[in-house]
């Protein structure tokens, strides 16, 4: 079994949620007390939130990139990035670092080109889903097209992760917003909703919803845990 890098924290809410799928998925495949091998490091979250909204991406990449560098130096054999919206600084990491990463991105692809899904809408934060680094990535690799909210919208998606997903606040008024927004996405002809940000799947659920959710940190977590045991 490979030992898997977790950069994490961003918010740790999120980074459980990992933590927790890749060692059920190591326990799914082996059995017995098996469990998976991880190294993880996890950010100060508040000093990488204040460096996005000054749109400081390049200390950002810088940060990231120090620390997946310990991480592997540790001795993990490839990395994941516990988060979307830091995949904005991929690239830049990706060139500075050894270890195989794993993008959130295309693990999701994988999953959506199995399922013959060739429309889906994306959700996550306002980066996400407006910079073209996401949704680029989905359709120039793998033709998978993206709808997204409106701007207010967009603006309501953002505000309820900053606000309260990443806080471990889940509220019943938040939910009724995503599901009216995932709702239009597929009447849009959205075949399935990625969410996009890896706290979302603490709100919604796929049994609340007309079209299939895609948790990019299960699905990721998943894809890692094929990874570590190939
Ligand atoms: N965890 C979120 C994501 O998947 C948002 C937090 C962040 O900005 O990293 O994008």
């Amino acid at each position: 079994m490979k030992t898997i890098g977790l950069l994490g924290g961003m918010s740790w809410e999120s980074t459980v949620s990992y933590y927790k799928a890749i060692n059920e998925g190591v326990k799914a495949r082996l059995g017995g007390l098996h469990s998976a091998k991880i190294l993880l490091y996890s950010v100060d979250f508040q000093e990488i939130e204040t460096l996005m909204r000054q749109g400081q991406w390049e200390a950002i990449g810088e940060i990231l990139t120090s620390e997946v560098n310990r991480i592997a130096s540790a001795g993990a054999e490839f990395l994941l990035i516990c988060t979307n919206t830091m995949h904005i600084v991929f690239p830049r990491i990706e060139a500075a670092v050894d270890v195989p990463l794993l993008h959130i991105a295309d693990a999701t692809a994988k999953v959506i080109q199995s399922k013959n899904y060739k429309k889906v809408g994306l959700l996550g934060t306002s980066a996400t889903m407006e910079e073209p680094f996401y949704k680029d990535r989905l359709l120039n690799k793998y033709g998978i097209e993206t709808v997204v909210p409106e701007s207010a919208d967009r603006g309501l998606v953002h505000n309820v992760i900053f606000d309260e997903l990443c806080l471990g606040k889940i509220e019943d008024r938040s939910r009724t917003e995503y599901l009216r927004i995932i709702e239009n996405l597929a009447s849009q002809g959205a075949e399935a909703v990625i969410l996009g940000c890896t706290e979302i799947a603490m709100l919604v659920s796929p049994d609340q919803t007309p079209v299939p959710l895609l948790d990019t940190a299960e699905i990721h977590a998943q894809r890692a845990v094929e990874m570590a045991l190939a």
